[in-house]
């Protein structure tokens, strides 16, 4: 679980979380829409200690990480497009976190190969980045969030990059690694379609606030202001 308690935080003059409560409960996936410039992507990066909040906390599963370290939060990370090391094959992308950690060569590589054949690669852990489509380069950067067995996985427009069919193909992927392993799970998405699809549940933010948070069907059936209705109702 994950708790975001009045957080607020500004860039200069600009107040970009605006008094946020928001949880995402353990082993959910929660997506969270808005148009933008609303301040989804920072949320994320404050659950993720990229930012730190002018106020209020962050608890990962009843810990205050508020001050803690990226590192040390027990968070997965997948961006947009581009985020694997170059220079590093795929199976040593997956393994990075693991290396890190300590964990011995054998083990790694083991490690790295059954995370790899999850992804359905199980025959391009040679290959670098740059040999391997955008869509396989997601996926290995999805294998690598997950290799550390986070507590808190982050997709921030993890499939914005992608052609149509492999995103339909990536989001059930990603639906069920994430269910296999419980894991929660924020998505940050500007693809409506994508987030109600995929999610448990819906958090609807405008202007650095949360004006709903309700399952795929609640925010669409019964929204809870003239906003989320007009957003959830237009198809883009
Ligand atoms: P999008 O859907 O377009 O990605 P978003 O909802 O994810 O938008 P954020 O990326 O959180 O929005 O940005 C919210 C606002 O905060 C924007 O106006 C942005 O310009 C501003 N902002 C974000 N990061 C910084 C920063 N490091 N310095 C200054 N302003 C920033």
């Amino acid at each position: 679980e994950v708790t975001l308690r009045s957080i607020q935080k500004s860039f200069g003059r600009q107040t970009v979380l605006n008094d946020v409560d928001l949880t995402i409960r353990g082993g959910e996936l929660l997506a969270v829409l808005g148009p933008s410039g609303c301040g989804k992507t920072t949320a994320l990066r404050v659950i993720a200690g990229l930012e730190r909040p002018d106020h209020g906390t962050v608890h990962i599963d009843n810990d205050d990480v508020t001050h803690r370290r990226i590192d040390k939060r027990g968070i997965g990370i997948v961006f947009q497009a581009y985020s694997l090391f170059p220079h590093q094959t795929a199976a040593e992308n997956v393994a990075y976190g693991l290396r890190v950690r300590g964990t011995g060569r054998s083990s790694r590589e083991a490690r790295a190969a059954e995370l790899l054949a999850m992804v359905g690669l199980a025959d391009h852990g040679s290959k670098y980045p740059q040999q391997l489509s955008g869509g396989q380069q997601q996926r290995v950067a999805l294998a690598r969030a997950i290799a550390i067995e986070p507590r808190v996985l982050l997709l921030d427009e993890p499939l914005s990059a992608l052609d149509a069919q492999v995103r339909v193909q990536l989001r059930d992927e990603i639906r069920r690694i994430q269910y296999e392993m419980g894991t929660t799970t924020v998505l940050v998405t500007h693809d409506q379609e994508e987030a109600l699809s995929m999610a448990d549940r819906v958090a609807v933010m405008r202007a650095g606030q949360v004006e709903q948070v309700g399952t795929p069907h609640e925010v669409y059936r019964r929204p809870a202001t003239a906003f989320v209705s007009s957003f959830i109702g237009v198809v883009n």
